[in-house]
C-alpha cells in the first residue's frame, strides 16, 4: 500500500468500493487495471470485488438461466442464483447502491457519477442473454443503470464504464484537481478545442488567441468554443444549459 492509500485507510473510513456481479470475472479488472484506475487500485484508494454469479447456480452444471416464461427468444437470468450472489455481498456502510447494467436504465450522467463517487461505492449487476428476472430487482432494490441507447452483449463494459468515470473523481486520484473542473458536461456544455506543440502541424497553425499570453481574451475564446460546440453537436445539453441562466 502507498502513503495515500494509508492515509485513507488510517482516517477510518473504508475505500470507496465496487462490487461486480458477473458471469466473466476474468475479464476484470481489464481496463480499469491501468493508467490512473490501475495505479489508485494498487494503492488502495478504492477497491474492486468481482462475484462470479455462476458459483450461486444450485445444480451441478452451473445453470444460471431458463426459458421465458410467455416464450420468445432467449434466456433469462434465474431469480433465485442471482438474489444468492447479491446476498453473498456484505452491505457497504451506509448502504452502497445496486445496479443492474441494462439499456432499460436512464442513462448515466456526469452528475450521477459525482453522487456515485461521494457515496460508499457500488455494487453493479451485469446482465447477459436476453436480461434478468424482474423480481430479483423489486426484492432486492435494484435500480437500472444505462451507458447509452443501444445495446451491448453484456453488461461488463458497461460497469468498467461506471466505474471507470467514478474513480477518477475519488481524492487522490487525479494529480490535479483543477483538470476535472473544466471539463465536458460542467455547466451542461462540452470542452473547448484543444491543442498542443508543434504550432503548426500539417499546414494548420495553433489559433492566435492561444499563444497571445492575453488569459481574458483566451477564457472568453474557450467559452465561445464550447458553447459554440454544445450547440451544434447537442441540442439537448444546449437546451439544459439554456435553462440554468
Ligand atoms: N434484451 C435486452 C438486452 C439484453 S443485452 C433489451 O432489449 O433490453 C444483455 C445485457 O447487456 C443486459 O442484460 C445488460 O446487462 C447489458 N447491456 C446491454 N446494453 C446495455 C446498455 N446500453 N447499458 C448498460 N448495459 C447494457
Amino acid at each position: 500500500m502507498t502513503a495515500a492509500g494509508r492515509e485513507s485507510a488510517q482516517a477510518g473510513a473504508p475505500p470507496w468500493s465496487a462490487h461486480v456481479l458477473t458471469l466473466y470475472p476474468e475479464v476484470f479488472p481489464g481496463p480499469l487495471g491501468a493508467a490512473l484506475a490501475g495505479r489508485s487500485l494498487d494503492s488502495g484508494l478504492w477497491r474492486l470485488e468481482t462475484v462470479d454469479i455462476r458459483r450461486f447456480a444450485r445444480d451441478k452444471h452451473g445453470t444460471v438461466d431458463d426459458h421465458p416464461f410467455g416464450g420468445g427468444a432467449g434466456m433469462v437470468m434465474r431469480p433465485d442464483v442471482l438474489a444468492a450472489a447479491i446476498d453473498s455481498v456484505e452491505p457497504a456502510e451506509g448502504g452502497a447502491p445496486r445496479f443492474l447494467l441494462s439499456p432499460r436504465g436512464a442513462p448515466l450522467t456526469q452528475e450521477q457519477v459525482k453522487e456515485l463517487a461521494d457515496g460508499p461505492g457500488v455494487m453493479l449487476i451485469c446482465g447477459r442473454f436476453e436480461g434478468v428476472d424482474e423480481r430479483v430487482l423489486e426484492g432486492r432494490g435494484v435500480a437500472e443503470l444505462s451507458v447509452g441507447d443501444y445495446v451491448l452483449s453484456g453488461g461488463e463494459i458497461a460497469a468498467m464504464a461506471v466505474i471507470d468515470a467514478c474513480v477518477r473523481l475519488l481524492p487522490g486520484v487525479v494529480g490535479r484537481p483543477s483538470s476535472l473542473v473544466e471539463e465536458s458536461f460542467e455547466d451542461d456544455l462540452l470542452e473547448y478545442p484543444q491543442y498542443t506543440r508543434p504550432r503548426l502541424f500539417e499546414g494548420r497553425a495553433v489559433p492566435d488567441v492561444l499563444l497571445s499570453g492575453d488569459h481574458a481574451a483566451i477564457d472568453a475564446w474557450r467559452r465561445a468554443q464550447a458553447e459554440h460546440v454544445t450547440r451544434t453537436r447537442r441540442a439537448d445539453l444546449w437546451a439544459r444549459h439554456q435553462a440554468r441562466r
